[in-house]
């Protein structure tokens, strides 16, 4: 065994040797994998080999493609077979809300480049027999999915790394940790020594085990997982291969294993496989069945697939595999552990394993996953991710895997969680909450004496009407939000203003001013977009999106801010709430000394001010598009300048609005938002975000790429549509087509009630960006939309401004 290499990867499970083909593949050779005992060892054995296209996240679906597509690579290189077996796969509906979710994810596929065929019922019947279609609706054929060898595919790409130079060690187990001051690190092993210049926990089953030894509590948890395999059928010989088919309603998979049929299942009773600490001996070994426990499900499967009601059970295997708190997979650096990456809780390692080692490859070696990876990074859950909110989340995650997550539809599980001081307050108000980084915000107000409660749907919901109400009373008068639900950092510091001239890509504001800020990587791409509020000469909030804390300060420390400047994370020290509509400002200046005329606090101002008693920071600016004011307050002062706006504002009609409705106000300004209209995947003129790209302001990270995306013109380009929609807007990742091609893809949708019309932002191809017309496939429609050459609600921006 090699002693010091650049790279240990830890863990021999499909994901560890697919990180450790990839490294090899770009060309880093001194890699070593060590394995606790064979490879394979983890949950990877015992999988039922499954592999699908399909994801709800675009981004994800693309890597998923890419796995499947990369099994003939490893095979030639290594000689290995993958036991392929691509026999397509089908998606079967028996509801209606499961049909209108097929075409709505038959019609992101068009963009996607896959090919899914909306079926009848009847239609499938005769290419699957076993199914009785008076269960069923209809289904999706998708000609690319099917399963493979799960031994196979992990020997293919280990042989393929090692053809290539990686050395693979088994039978010994990584036992500790320890840096070097020089940020490698030493690991012990029960072979000895080895030193790693960098470290990959790979340790799936035992990746919480890896993590612990470095003082690392990630956010995984396994689950029992079951499936059977019947006796044979005898009707299968002879034929072709049974189709792979996901049955939603009964909430089962089910593929031909040899003359039999494999079935497994995510029951609803869902169990947690030890859910503190992972036994070092388990090796590989399956859990006791119970059969019981899944009975609910076998019964829906022997009425909607008969045949198997009238067959034996040859074998059942129940075991282990981790989840992520939302199901998707862990990967990336880790802020603050330098040299130490993690490829972790995934939980379809034969659909997503490729994808997983691609981008952790691409990160360790060019510095950037390559991909939009958003939804699987690490960095997505911070410390109120506790061992008990993951437990909770994963169980609901596992027993929810085959039922739709509706578009307004806020789950249960772990809540209420984190809650803001005001939280009982809009709770006395009647609020409908949603989550967000396990933080209690209002999305809208449901009238007094009814149930805060808003129907899942993919159409418009009961909260219509009242999020109507919610956006006239800002347009007509004034309104109140709570903001507290915003990413802040304090950045302080004799270099405050130099560190942040350099990682942003617009001029730092002068003391008394606001400016809107993308931050942009080397490759000129969007990682974030911030509001920069100058408090002082040596002292800017930054105030940016929540979710993205861990990311941004990830690559905040990458940036080697140095000692002069301090970047302090206070979301929660930072409580806010923001008044927004025609008489915002008459409002607030009963409660203020400063005059707030817009000569005296115009427009993108900034200031230190009492609001009544209270200390508080004030921005003039609103994310409505109307005359507007975010306050910012340390937690303590939050219910006291509620009660105060409150109070005041009677005399103005105060209403309370929520989130949905400031999404809908943010869409008829035509404003963009993080994760939705801005991600790494964008360029910033591709995103309108030109303006606030200053070019001559000297150098900053990702300026050359910038001015190159400025003279060359972007791939596509951010478009805001009208669309004749029905009684269900567009939400986002539907297609977007010209003369019937399709061009792009929508960003986010919603209806702008102040103008009356349904919204949509989106991409198109650069070549399109000038068409009028177009069309949105909502729910399996195409809805004719007109691109509009400005925003519909107060284009000149007049409003704010005034
Ligand atoms: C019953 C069942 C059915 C499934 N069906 C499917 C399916 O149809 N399709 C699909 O895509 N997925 C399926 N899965 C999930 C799939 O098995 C996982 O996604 C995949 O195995 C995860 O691989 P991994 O490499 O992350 O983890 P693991 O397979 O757990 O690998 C981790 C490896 O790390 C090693 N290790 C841990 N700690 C150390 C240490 N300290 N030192 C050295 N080595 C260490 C372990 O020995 C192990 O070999 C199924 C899982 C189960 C249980």
């Amino acid at each position: 065994m090699k002693t010091n290499v650049r790279v240990a990867v830890i863990g021999g499970g499909v994901v560890g040797a697919s990180v450790l083909y990839h490294l090899t593949k770009l060309g880093w050779k001194d890699v070593l994998l060590l394995e606790r005992a064979e490879l394979t060892s983890g949950s990877t054995w015992h999988a039922a080999g499954g592999m699908h296209t399909v994801n709800g996240d675009p981004n994800v679906a693309r890597l998923q493609q890419y796995t499947i597509k990369l099994y003939e690579e490893i095979e030639r290189i290594s000689g290995q077979s993958c036991g392929m077996h691509v026999t397509g796969g089908l998606l079967l509906a028996g509801s209606r809300e499961r049909m209108d979710w097929l075409k709505m994810t038959q019609a992101r596929g068009r963009y996607l480049g896959m090919e899914l065929e909306l079926l009848t019922a009847q239609e499938i019947s005769k290419i699957y027999p076993l199914m009785d279609p008076k269960h069923f609706l209809g289904g999706i054929l998708d000609p690319i999915e099917g399963h493979i060898d799960p031994s196979g595919v992990t020997l293919a790409y280990a042989k393929s790394a090692q053809l290539a130079g990686a050395e693979i060690v088994r039978q010994t187990r990584v036992t500790d940790m320890q840096q070097r001051s020089d940020g490698s690190w030493d690991l012990s092993t029960t072979q000895g020594k080895v030193h790693a210049e960098q470290v990959v926990n790979a340790g799936g089953l035992w990746a919480r085990e890896l993590g612990r030894m470095v003082g690392l509590e990630l956010p995984v948890l396994a689950m029992e997982h079951q499936y059977l395999i019947t006796e044979d059928l005898p009707e299968f010989r002879g034929q072709p291969e049974l189709l792979h088919a996901i049955d939603f309603e009964g909430e089962i998979y089910l593929r031909q294993e040899r003359g039999g049929v494999l079935l497994g299942t995510y029951e609803r009773a869902a169990v947690p496989w030890s859910p503190k600490v992972t036994p070092w001996d388990f090796g590989q070994d399956l859990l006791p069945n119970d059969l019981e426990r899944i009975a609910p499900s076998l019964e829906v499967a022997f009425q909607h697939f008969p045949r198997l009601g009238e067959v034996g059970v040859r074998r059942v295997v129940n075991g282990p595999f981790t989840f992520a708190p939302d199901g998707n997979p862990l990967i990336g650096p880790i802020a603050g552990l330098r040299n130490y990456w993690v490829a972790c809780g995934v939980m379809a390692g034969f659909s997503q394993g490729g994808g997983v080692g691609l981008s952790l490859a691409n990160w360790m070696v060019e510095g950037d996953p390559g991909a939009d990876i958003w939804a699987m990074d690490v960095a997505r859950y911070g410390d109120w991710a506790t061992r008990s909110y993951t437990n909770a989340k994963v169980r609901e995650n596992y027993s929810r895997r085959f039922r739709i997550r509706f578009p307004n539809e806020e789950l249960e599980a772990a809540r209420p969680l984190r809650t803001s001081p005001i939280y009982d307050r809009l709770q006395a108000e009647n609020a409908v909450f949603g989550e967000y980084c396990g933080l209690e915000h209002a999305l809208w107000f449901a009238p007094k004496g009814s149930e805060p409660r808003e129907e899942v749907t993919f159409h418009r919901s009961n909260a219509h009407t009242h999020v109507a109400a919610e956006c006239r009373a800002v347009r007509e008068s004034v309104g109140l939000i709570e903001t507290t639900n915003y990413g802040k950092f304090e950045v302080t510091g004799k270099d405050a203003v130099s560190w942040l001239s350099r990682v942003m890509a617009n001029k730092v504001p002068a003391v008394g001013r606001l400016a809107l800020a993308p931050m942009l990587n080397d490759r000129g791409r969007l990682i974030g977009d911030f509001t920069l509020c100058r408090v002082a000469e040596e002292r800017i909030l930054v105030v940016g999106t929540y979710a993205a804390e861990g990311y941004y300060l990830r690559w905040f420390a990458a940036s080697e801010p140095g000692n002069e400047v301090s970047i302090r994370p206070c979301a929660m020290e930072y409580a806010g709430i923001s008044i927004a509509g025609p008489n915002s400002r008459a409002l607030l200046q009963q409660l203020v000394d400063e005059d707030l005329s817009n000569e005296a606090f115009p427009f993108m101002s900034f200031r230190s001010m009492d609001v009544g008693l209270i200390p508080a920071l004030v921005g003039r600016v609103s994310f409505t598009g109307d005359l507007g004011y975010e306050i910012w307050v340390t937690s303590d002062y939050q219910r006291e300048l509620y009660d105060l706006l409150m109070t005041t504002g009677r005399a103005f009609d105060l209403r309370l609005f929520g989130g949905r409705a400031l999404n809908a106000m943010r869409l008829e300004k035509s404003f963009g938002t993080w994760a939705r209209e801005f991600r790494p995947i964008y360029g910033p003129y591709e995103a309108g975000l030109g303006r606030f790209i200053d070019l001559n302001k000297g150098e900053f990270i990702g300026r050359t790429a910038a001015a190159a995306e400025k003279q060359r013109g972007g791939e596509r380009k951010l478009i805001a549509l009208s669309v004749q929609a029905g009684d269900a807007d567009a939400i986002g990742d539907e297609p977007i087509y010209h003369d019937n091609s399709v061009v792009g893809w929508v960003t986010s949708g919603g209806y702008g009630h102040s103008v009356g019309q349904s919204l949509a932002l989106g991409y198109v191809g650069i070549k399109h960006a000038d068409n009028t017309n177009f069309a949105v496939e909502i729910i399996g429609e195409r809805r004719p939309a007109v691109r509009l050459t400005q925003p519909p609600f107060d284009p000149a921006g007049a409003r704010m401004r005034s």
